[in-house]
This record gives structure tokens, C-alpha cells and sequence, in this order.
């Protein structure tokens, strides 16, 4: 089944591009949990992290730091999460291998809300 993430790997639908290379692209998520929320998926189409080859997975081991270190870098906080959802029970919406780099800046709580000391 066709997702909204091989739409964009065709190049059907735009996305704001971070990083791109034979196996791999990485995006930013339309709908951020935090400023920097980056989407890192293999260009190999499956839905669950056990269903990808070993040479997409590799290749998305050796590349995630990396991309980690840029998202750190443009975000200025070193601190993040890095979730993986496989399945729907498990809160998959988009049935393509994707894992998200959710930067946490500290005294920021979602999109650009500072909060001040009460
Ligand atoms: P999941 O719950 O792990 O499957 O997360 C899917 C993510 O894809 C969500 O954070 C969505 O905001 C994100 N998303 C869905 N459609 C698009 C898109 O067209 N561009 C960028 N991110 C998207």
C-alpha cells in the first residue's frame, strides 16, 4: 500500500528537505512536536522496522547520529528523543519505516511555548 511518505519520495508532494542520500532521505515532520522535529526514512518501501534489509538498516544506522548531530546543531540543544513506531497498536499512522528526532530544548514545552518561571 502506497503512503504519503512514497508520494514523497517520488517527488508527488513537496517536503522540507534535510538530508538526502542513495538510501536514506530525511525531512522535516509536518506537524512538530517540537521546532527541528526531523523524519529520517530509508528509501527501501516497508512499513516496520523488522520488515527493512539488513543494507537499509545499516545504512540507517551509520547516517541517524549524523543527522542527530545537524538537528542539534540548527536546534542548539543536545538533548532529544528518537522514537520509532512499528504497527497501529503502536501509534503508526504512516505505514512507512520512519524514525523521529524530537528535539527537547530545556524550558521549551511544544511548538515555540516558553514558559516562565511561575
Ligand atoms: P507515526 O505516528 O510514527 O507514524 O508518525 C508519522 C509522522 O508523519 C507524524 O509525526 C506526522 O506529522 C508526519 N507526517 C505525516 N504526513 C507528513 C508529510 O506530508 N510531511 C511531513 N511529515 C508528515
Amino acid at each position: 500500500m502506497s503512503t504519503i511518505f512514497d508520494r514523497i519520495l517520488d517527488g508527488d508532494i513537496p517536503c522540507h528537505r534535510v538530508f538526502e542520500n542513495d538510501h536514506v532521505l530525511a525531512f522535516m515532520d509536518i506537524s512538530p512536536i517540537s521546532a527541528g522535529h526531523t523524519l529520517v526514512i530509508p528509501k527501501e518501501r516497508k512499513a516496520k522496522l523488522h520488515e527493512l534489509s539488513d543494507e537499509a538498516a545499516a545504512e540507517l544506522g551509520r547516517v541517524l547520529p549524523r543527522i542527530a548531530r545537524a538537528v542539534c546543531r540548527v536546534t542548539g540543544t543536545d538533548d532529544y528523543n528518537v522514537l520509532q513506531n512499528n504497527g497501529r497498536t503502536a501509534h503508526q499512522a504512516v505505514f512507512h519505516v520512519h524514525f523521529h528526532i524530537i528535539p527537547r530544548p530545556s524550558q521549551t514545552v511544544g511548538l515555540g511555548i516558553h514558559w516562565e518561571p511561575i
